[in-house]
Protein backbone atom coordinates (compact mmCIF):
# COMPACT_ATOMS: atom_id res chain seq x y z
CA UNK A 1 0.00 0.00 0.00
CA UNK A 2 1.31 3.37 -0.82
CA UNK A 3 2.57 5.52 1.94
CA UNK A 4 -0.20 8.12 2.90
CA UNK A 5 1.25 11.42 2.98
CA UNK A 6 0.03 14.87 4.54
CA UNK A 7 -0.90 17.70 3.19
CA UNK A 8 0.44 19.99 5.96
CA UNK A 9 2.33 19.15 9.33
CA UNK A 10 2.48 21.09 12.18
CA UNK A 11 5.22 21.67 14.45
CA UNK A 12 4.21 23.67 18.02
CA UNK A 13 0.84 24.06 20.35
CA UNK A 14 1.20 27.64 21.05
CA UNK A 15 -1.19 30.50 20.00
CA UNK A 16 0.62 30.27 15.92
CA UNK A 17 0.15 26.71 15.20
CA UNK A 18 -3.01 26.16 16.91
CA UNK A 19 -4.22 29.46 14.26
CA UNK A 20 -2.49 27.56 11.20
CA UNK A 21 -4.11 24.44 12.12
CA UNK A 22 -7.73 25.83 12.44
CA UNK A 23 -6.97 28.10 9.32
CA UNK A 24 -5.89 24.52 7.60
CA UNK A 25 -8.53 22.96 8.67
CA UNK A 26 -11.27 24.99 7.12
CA UNK A 27 -9.06 24.91 4.01
CA UNK A 28 -9.83 21.39 3.85
CA UNK A 29 -5.94 20.30 4.08
CA UNK A 30 -7.01 18.01 7.47
CA UNK A 31 -3.76 19.23 9.08
CA UNK A 32 -1.99 17.22 11.56
CA UNK A 33 -0.08 18.91 14.91
CA UNK A 34 2.34 17.74 16.58
CA UNK A 35 1.47 19.44 20.24
CA UNK A 36 4.58 17.82 22.35
CA UNK A 37 4.86 15.80 25.41
CA UNK A 38 2.23 16.04 28.23
CA UNK A 39 4.35 14.69 30.22
CA UNK A 40 7.15 16.98 31.01
CA UNK A 41 6.72 18.98 28.42
CA UNK A 42 4.30 22.03 27.52
CA UNK A 43 1.76 21.75 24.91
CA UNK A 44 0.38 24.91 24.61
CA UNK A 45 3.63 26.89 24.58
CA UNK A 46 4.90 30.12 26.94
CA UNK A 47 0.82 31.13 28.07
CA UNK A 48 0.78 27.48 29.99
CA UNK A 49 3.01 29.20 32.30
CA UNK A 50 1.17 32.61 32.22
CA UNK A 51 -1.52 33.62 34.45
CA UNK A 52 -3.76 36.22 33.82
CA UNK A 53 -3.71 37.12 30.11
CA UNK A 54 -5.47 40.88 29.73
CA UNK A 55 -4.00 41.55 26.10
CA UNK A 56 -5.80 39.09 23.97
CA UNK A 57 -8.58 40.74 22.52
CA UNK A 58 -11.59 39.75 22.82
CA UNK A 59 -11.84 38.99 26.32
CA UNK A 60 -12.57 41.75 28.48
CA UNK A 61 -11.91 40.68 31.33
CA UNK A 62 -9.00 38.71 30.51
CA UNK A 63 -8.47 35.06 30.70
CA UNK A 64 -6.29 32.49 32.16
CA UNK A 65 -3.50 31.41 30.08
CA UNK A 66 -3.96 27.68 30.49
CA UNK A 67 -7.48 28.35 29.90
CA UNK A 68 -6.86 30.26 26.69
CA UNK A 69 -4.72 27.40 25.19
CA UNK A 70 -7.48 24.92 25.78
CA UNK A 71 -9.82 27.05 24.04
CA UNK A 72 -7.59 27.55 21.12
CA UNK A 73 -6.67 23.50 21.08
CA UNK A 74 -10.84 22.76 21.50
CA UNK A 75 -10.80 25.26 17.94
CA UNK A 76 -8.70 23.07 16.09
CA UNK A 77 -10.28 19.88 17.59
CA UNK A 78 -14.01 20.94 15.98
CA UNK A 79 -12.54 21.23 12.92
CA UNK A 80 -10.83 17.97 12.37
CA UNK A 81 -7.10 18.52 13.59
CA UNK A 82 -5.10 15.72 14.72
CA UNK A 83 -3.66 16.11 17.46
CA UNK A 84 -0.75 13.68 18.74
CA UNK A 85 1.18 14.57 22.22
CA UNK A 86 4.62 14.24 21.16
CA UNK A 87 7.80 15.97 20.63
CA UNK A 88 9.13 16.26 17.23
CA UNK A 89 12.34 14.28 17.21
CA UNK A 90 13.29 14.18 13.54
CA UNK A 91 12.45 16.69 10.74
CA UNK A 92 14.17 16.15 7.09
CA UNK A 93 13.47 18.63 4.17
CA UNK A 94 15.78 17.58 2.08
CA UNK A 95 13.66 15.79 -0.63
CA UNK A 96 9.78 16.21 -1.36
CA UNK A 97 7.62 14.94 0.75
CA UNK A 98 9.65 16.24 3.58
CA UNK A 99 9.57 13.53 7.29
CA UNK A 100 8.36 14.76 10.60
CA UNK A 101 9.06 11.99 13.10
CA UNK A 102 8.40 11.68 16.21
CA UNK A 103 9.81 9.00 18.74
CA UNK A 104 6.19 6.71 18.26
CA UNK A 105 5.50 7.98 14.64
CA UNK A 106 7.16 9.00 11.32
CA UNK A 107 4.75 11.09 8.92
CA UNK A 108 5.31 12.39 4.95
CA UNK A 109 4.37 16.09 4.18
CA UNK A 110 3.60 18.41 1.58
CA UNK A 111 3.79 21.28 3.60
CA UNK A 112 4.95 21.81 6.95
CA UNK A 113 4.26 24.67 9.30
CA UNK A 114 6.82 25.68 12.04
CA UNK A 115 5.24 26.94 15.04
CA UNK A 116 7.81 25.58 17.79
CA UNK A 117 7.82 28.78 19.84
CA UNK A 118 10.70 30.25 21.97
CA UNK A 119 11.59 30.20 25.74
CA UNK A 120 12.56 32.97 27.89
CA UNK A 121 16.07 32.08 29.68
CA UNK A 122 16.00 32.26 32.74
CA UNK A 123 18.16 32.31 35.39
CA UNK A 124 17.34 29.09 37.70
CA UNK A 125 18.31 30.71 40.95
CA UNK A 126 18.26 28.37 44.25
CA UNK A 127 14.13 29.84 44.90
CA UNK A 128 13.31 30.11 41.50
CA UNK A 129 10.93 27.08 40.90
CA UNK A 130 9.18 27.52 43.98
CA UNK A 131 8.42 31.26 43.05
CA UNK A 132 7.77 30.97 39.83
CA UNK A 133 4.75 33.10 39.20
CA UNK A 134 4.38 34.11 42.22
CA UNK A 135 6.23 37.31 41.42
CA UNK A 136 8.59 35.92 38.87
CA UNK A 137 8.09 36.27 35.14
CA UNK A 138 9.52 36.54 32.26
CA UNK A 139 7.34 38.76 29.92
CA UNK A 140 6.88 42.43 31.77
CA UNK A 141 3.93 42.82 29.12
CA UNK A 142 2.26 39.91 30.06
CA UNK A 143 2.02 40.52 33.65
CA UNK A 144 2.92 43.56 34.91
CA UNK A 145 -0.06 45.55 35.30
CA UNK A 146 -1.41 42.48 37.85
CA UNK A 147 -2.51 43.73 40.73
CA UNK A 148 0.02 42.22 42.68
CA UNK A 149 2.78 44.18 41.10
CA UNK A 150 1.18 47.43 41.72
CA UNK A 151 3.20 50.32 44.30
CA UNK A 152 6.06 48.45 44.91
CA UNK A 153 9.61 48.41 43.96
CA UNK A 154 10.34 45.37 41.06
CA UNK A 155 13.33 44.22 39.86
CA UNK A 156 14.34 43.78 36.38
CA UNK A 157 17.28 41.68 34.91
CA UNK A 158 19.17 42.54 32.11
CA UNK A 159 20.60 45.29 29.82
CA UNK A 160 19.19 44.85 26.54
CA UNK A 161 16.31 46.45 24.66
CA UNK A 162 14.17 44.12 26.06
CA UNK A 163 15.23 45.17 30.10
CA UNK A 164 14.89 49.09 29.05
CA UNK A 165 11.38 48.60 27.44
CA UNK A 166 10.31 46.33 30.28
CA UNK A 167 11.94 48.42 32.93
CA UNK A 168 10.29 51.70 31.38
CA UNK A 169 6.57 50.09 31.15
CA UNK A 170 6.69 48.37 34.57
CA UNK A 171 7.29 52.29 36.15
CA UNK A 172 3.63 52.84 35.52
CA UNK A 173 2.25 50.65 38.50
CA UNK A 174 5.76 49.77 40.17
CA UNK A 175 6.81 53.08 42.89
CA UNK A 176 10.07 51.96 41.45
CA UNK A 177 12.14 49.48 38.82
CA UNK A 178 15.21 48.45 39.70
CA UNK A 179 17.64 47.13 36.33
CA UNK A 180 19.93 44.99 37.27
CA UNK A 181 23.12 44.42 34.39
CA UNK A 182 25.81 42.24 35.13
CA UNK A 183 28.16 45.10 33.09
CA UNK A 184 28.76 49.22 33.38
CA UNK A 185 26.80 49.42 29.89
CA UNK A 186 23.58 48.33 28.36
CA UNK A 187 23.52 46.36 25.06
CA UNK A 188 20.03 48.51 24.45
CA UNK A 189 20.31 51.01 21.82
CA UNK A 190 20.64 54.16 22.65
CA UNK A 191 18.01 55.80 22.21
CA UNK A 192 16.33 53.42 24.51
CA UNK A 193 19.27 53.61 26.94
CA UNK A 194 18.67 57.59 27.27
CA UNK A 195 14.86 57.01 27.98
CA UNK A 196 15.55 54.66 31.02
CA UNK A 197 18.61 56.34 32.58
CA UNK A 198 16.97 59.39 32.77
CA UNK A 199 13.52 57.99 34.65
CA UNK A 200 13.38 59.26 37.53
CA UNK A 201 11.41 55.74 38.74
CA UNK A 202 14.31 53.73 37.74
CA UNK A 203 17.81 52.63 39.44
CA UNK A 204 20.29 51.25 38.01
CA UNK A 205 22.43 48.38 39.84
CA UNK A 206 25.37 47.99 37.36
CA UNK A 207 27.98 45.23 37.68
CA UNK A 208 25.18 42.88 39.46
CA UNK A 209 24.09 39.08 38.89
CA UNK A 210 21.45 38.04 41.27
CA UNK A 211 22.55 35.50 43.25
CA UNK A 212 18.57 34.51 44.58
CA UNK A 213 15.10 35.57 44.74
CA UNK A 214 13.65 36.24 48.47
CA UNK A 215 10.18 35.16 50.07
CA UNK A 216 8.45 32.16 51.86
CA UNK A 217 5.51 32.27 49.63
CA UNK A 218 5.64 35.50 47.40
CA UNK A 219 9.01 37.12 46.07
CA UNK A 220 10.06 40.26 49.02
CA UNK A 221 13.21 40.73 47.52
CA UNK A 222 16.15 39.90 45.09
CA UNK A 223 19.62 39.04 46.69
CA UNK A 224 22.23 40.52 44.29
CA UNK A 225 26.19 40.23 44.27
CA UNK A 226 28.90 42.86 43.00
CA UNK A 227 31.03 41.38 40.06
CA UNK A 228 33.64 43.17 40.75
CA UNK A 229 33.65 43.71 44.37
CA UNK A 230 31.95 40.08 45.60
CA UNK A 231 29.78 42.72 48.00
CA UNK A 232 26.22 41.28 48.60
CA UNK A 233 22.91 43.33 49.07
CA UNK A 234 19.59 43.05 48.98
CA UNK A 235 16.89 44.89 46.66
CA UNK A 236 13.55 44.76 48.83
CA UNK A 237 10.62 44.32 46.38
CA UNK A 238 7.42 42.36 44.95
CA UNK A 239 8.22 40.91 41.67
CA UNK A 240 11.51 40.11 39.84
CA UNK A 241 11.18 40.34 35.58
CA UNK A 242 13.68 38.26 33.65
CA UNK A 243 14.74 40.29 30.07
CA UNK A 244 17.37 38.25 29.31
CA UNK A 245 16.64 36.87 26.07
CA UNK A 246 14.89 33.98 24.37
CA UNK A 247 15.63 30.85 22.79
CA UNK A 248 13.91 30.16 19.54
CA UNK A 249 12.62 26.00 19.39
CA UNK A 250 14.71 25.40 15.78
CA UNK A 251 17.22 22.93 17.06
CA UNK A 252 15.00 20.01 14.86
CA UNK A 253 15.78 22.20 12.01
CA UNK A 254 18.97 23.46 12.88
CA UNK A 255 21.36 23.12 9.36
CA UNK A 256 18.57 22.28 7.47
CA UNK A 257 16.67 25.78 6.75
CA UNK A 258 18.63 29.41 6.85
CA UNK A 259 18.51 30.96 10.12
CA UNK A 260 19.68 33.83 12.29
CA UNK A 261 22.94 32.88 13.93
CA UNK A 262 21.30 33.06 17.78
CA UNK A 263 18.52 29.91 16.10
CA UNK A 264 15.76 32.30 15.18
CA UNK A 265 13.94 30.51 11.48
CA UNK A 266 14.60 33.84 8.60
CA UNK A 267 11.03 34.11 6.67
CA UNK A 268 10.83 36.25 3.18
CA UNK A 269 9.52 39.71 4.69
CA UNK A 270 5.97 39.74 5.13
CA UNK A 271 5.74 36.28 4.51
CA UNK A 272 6.03 33.15 6.56
CA UNK A 273 7.94 31.58 3.88
CA UNK A 274 11.50 29.88 4.98
CA UNK A 275 14.30 28.83 2.84
CA UNK A 276 12.89 25.96 2.06
CA UNK A 277 9.79 26.31 -0.56
CA UNK A 278 7.12 24.39 1.44
CA UNK A 279 8.20 25.04 4.78
CA UNK A 280 6.84 27.79 6.44
CA UNK A 281 7.37 29.19 9.86
CA UNK A 282 5.42 31.43 12.53
CA UNK A 283 5.20 32.83 15.91
CA UNK A 284 7.77 33.29 18.45
CA UNK A 285 10.07 30.56 16.52
CA UNK A 286 10.73 33.33 13.72
CA UNK A 287 9.75 36.39 15.56
CA UNK A 288 12.53 37.93 17.84
CA UNK A 289 10.48 41.50 18.04
CA UNK A 290 7.11 41.24 18.74
CA UNK A 291 6.44 37.98 20.56
CA UNK A 292 2.88 38.50 21.52
CA UNK A 293 0.53 35.39 21.85
CA UNK A 294 -2.34 37.80 18.95
CA UNK A 295 0.92 38.49 16.79
CA UNK A 296 1.75 34.68 16.82
CA UNK A 297 -1.92 33.72 16.00
CA UNK A 298 -2.05 35.96 12.85
CA UNK A 299 1.22 34.81 11.76
CA UNK A 300 -0.52 30.97 12.04
CA UNK A 301 -3.05 32.42 9.89
CA UNK A 302 -0.43 33.81 8.15
CA UNK A 303 1.31 30.30 7.47
CA UNK A 304 -1.57 28.25 6.74
CA UNK A 305 -2.53 30.35 3.42
CA UNK A 306 0.92 30.65 2.41
CA UNK A 307 0.63 26.83 2.87
CA UNK A 308 -2.55 26.93 0.82
CA UNK A 309 -1.29 28.78 -1.84
CA UNK A 310 1.85 26.88 -1.91
CA UNK A 311 0.01 23.30 -2.24
CA UNK A 312 -2.39 24.54 -4.87
CA UNK A 313 0.04 25.82 -6.88
CA UNK A 314 2.19 22.35 -6.24
CA UNK A 315 -1.30 20.25 -6.89
P1 LIG B 1 19.49 40.75 24.21
O1 LIG B 1 19.70 41.91 23.33
O2 LIG B 1 20.17 39.46 23.91
O3 LIG B 1 19.89 41.21 25.68
C1 LIG B 1 19.93 40.30 26.74
C2 LIG B 1 20.48 41.03 27.94
O4 LIG B 1 20.46 40.12 29.03
C3 LIG B 1 21.90 41.51 27.75
O5 LIG B 1 22.09 42.78 28.30
C4 LIG B 1 22.71 40.46 28.49
O6 LIG B 1 23.86 40.96 29.10
C5 LIG B 1 21.76 40.01 29.57
N1 LIG B 1 21.99 38.62 29.93
C6 LIG B 1 21.99 37.54 29.09
N2 LIG B 1 22.26 36.42 29.77
C7 LIG B 1 22.44 36.80 31.07
C8 LIG B 1 22.76 36.12 32.25
N3 LIG B 1 22.94 34.78 32.26
N4 LIG B 1 22.87 36.81 33.40
C9 LIG B 1 22.69 38.15 33.43
N5 LIG B 1 22.39 38.89 32.32
C10 LIG B 1 22.27 38.21 31.16
O7 LIG B 1 17.94 40.33 24.35
P2 LIG B 1 16.64 41.28 24.28
O8 LIG B 1 16.82 42.48 25.07
O9 LIG B 1 15.51 40.36 24.60
O10 LIG B 1 16.55 41.68 22.77
C11 LIG B 1 16.49 40.69 21.75
C12 LIG B 1 16.39 41.37 20.40
O11 LIG B 1 15.11 42.00 20.27
C13 LIG B 1 17.43 42.45 20.17
O12 LIG B 1 17.81 42.42 18.82
C14 LIG B 1 16.70 43.72 20.49
O13 LIG B 1 17.23 44.86 19.82
C15 LIG B 1 15.29 43.38 20.00
N6 LIG B 1 14.29 44.15 20.74
C16 LIG B 1 13.93 45.37 20.25
C17 LIG B 1 13.02 46.15 20.91
C18 LIG B 1 12.63 47.47 20.36
O14 LIG B 1 13.29 47.92 19.46
N7 LIG B 1 11.59 48.07 20.84
C19 LIG B 1 12.46 45.70 22.11
C20 LIG B 1 12.85 44.47 22.61
C21 LIG B 1 13.77 43.72 21.91
P3 LIG B 1 25.13 41.45 28.22
O15 LIG B 1 24.74 42.78 27.65
O16 LIG B 1 26.22 41.52 29.23
O17 LIG B 1 25.34 40.38 27.19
Amino acid sequence: MAEAIEQVVIIGSGPAGHTAAVYAARANLQPVLFEGETRGGLPGGQLMITTEVENYPGFPKGIQGPELMAAFRQQSLRFGTRIHSEDVTRVDLKRQPFTVASAQRELKARAIIIASGANAKRLHLPSEDRLWNKGISACAVCDGALPAFRNQPLVVIGGGDSAVEEATYLTKFASKVYVVHRRDTLRASKIMQERLLKHPKIEMVWNAIPLDVLGTDVVTGVKVQDVKTKATRELTCGGLFYAIGHQPNSDVVQGQIEMAPDGYILTKPGTTRTSVEGVFACGDVQDRVYRQAVTAAGSGCMAALDAERYLAAHE
